[in-house]
């Protein structure tokens, strides 16, 4: 495997592009926006000025904003930007997947005390969950697709219910493989939903199981409104990233000393940071066990990526830390397996299937690959 020589990306899996001089696409767009100047800055800030007082005055709803918020450091500081800074009235979203850590929880009930602000709170039937957790992950290899497609679709349909324009997603994906230029002004569009976060996959796919049985009505918060539904509304989703320098450490750390905001007693298995994901104990554990399952290369490898390119830490550091972690198959696992009732040999027997093969090769029986340390 090819890895980047700037951060510990592989070339094939993340789908980069290595120039001559061995550094990735997406080193290549974070060296462009860390040298964005204030003045950048300044002018984004009006910029999203503007578009907020558009939005705000021809609204006629009882909201200014739907703000899709899982209770993590970014959904407090998406709303506090909305709540504290601009004084508007959001209308707080939110999909339960039912895999909330107790930090989690608190941080996610607490946004209504200090923010003030209405939250909805939906999650699918249990048993609706368990069915797609399993026929996920053997249809796709991704148990979690249910939590992808409901915090894409739930906030969209609640903005067209309730007739909101407005929609404040948090971080653009510019700079996972350096897809996206800070002048694109990327938006939240139907194509980035079905492609990437769905996996091609809508909910009318996963019918005609003959293990799992789900019914369309199962379903319902799975269903991306209609164009003219949202047409009509004139919804739209705005990324608070290309408005404002995302540093999620700093963030993190503004959001404990403001807000109270907590990160997890206990540190992670699979990864080193500890204030990401706590809404999700399955996005770390399961979910992010099979990215390193199919591409040989996990949530620790896109931290420390993330960390080398913000100057927190050493392309050295985050190797050590990439060998500590990314192979970890953490506690998460057993329960996992006992939450949704499979046993451990199906779980492999179905992941193996799922391996890269430009990644991974089988020797007696062990799966190997190439790794950064070897370089
Ligand atoms: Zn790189």
């Amino acid at each position: 495997m090819k890895y980047c020589n700037r951060c510990v990306y592989p070339e094939v899996a993340v789908n980069l592009f290595i120039d001559d001089e061995g550094v990735c696409s997406a080193c290549r767009t974070a060296e462009e926006f860390n040298q964005l100047t204030d003045t950048f800055w300044e002018e984004r800030k009006k910029r999203f000025e503007k578009v907020l007082a558009q939005a705000v005055s021809g609204n006629t709803s009882n909201y200014d904003c739907v703000i899709p918020v899982s209770g993590g450091k970014d959904s407090y500081y998406q709303t506090h930007k909305i709540v504290s800074e601009y004084g508007l009235k959001p209308l707080l979203v939110t999909y339960h997947g039912n895999n909330y850590l107790p930090e989690g929880d608190y941080n996610r009930d607490r946004m209504r005390h200090v923010f003030n602000a209405d939250h909805i709170v939906f999650g699918p039937s249990v048993e609706v969950l368990k069915k797609l957790n399993r026929l996920c992950f053997r249809k796709m290899g991704d148990m979690n697709w249910h939590a992808h497609c409901g915090i894409e679709t739930y906030p969209i349909q609640i903005a067209v219910k309730f007739n909101i324009p407005l929609i404040i997603w948090g971080e653009t994906s510019w700079d996972v493989s350096g897809m996206h230029d800070p002048d694109d002004f990327v938006e939240f569009s139907a194509r980035s939903r079905h492609e990437h976060s769905l996996r091609g996959f809508e909910w009318y796919d996963l019918l005609d199981d003959l293990g799992e049985k789900l019914t369309e009505k199962d379903l319902m918060w799975a269903k991306y409104p209609e164009d003219d539904e949202i047409l009509k509304v004139g919804v739209r989703g705005l990324y608070i990233g290309n408005f404002f320098k995302w540093d999620p450490n700093r963030h993190a750390k503004l959001m404990q000393e403001q807000y109270g905001w907590k990160c997890p007693e206990k540190p992670f298995e699979r990864t080193y940071r500890r204030f990401s994901n706590l809404d999700d104990r399955y996005e770390n554990g399961i979910h992010d066990l099979l990215k390193y399952i199919k591409f040989g290369y996990g949530r620790c490898s896109d931290h420390v990526s993330k960390d080398i390119r913000s100057g927190y830490m050493t392309r050295e550091e985050g190797i050590q830390l990439v060998k500590k972690h990314d192979h970890v198959v953490s506690s998460d696992l057993g329960y996992w397996l006992d939450y949704v009732g499979m046993s451990e040999e199906e779980f492999w027997k179905v992941a193996d299937s799922f391996r890269d093969p430009r990644v991974w090769r089988n020797e007696n029986g062990n799966w190997v690959k190439d790794n950064i340390w070897d370089e």
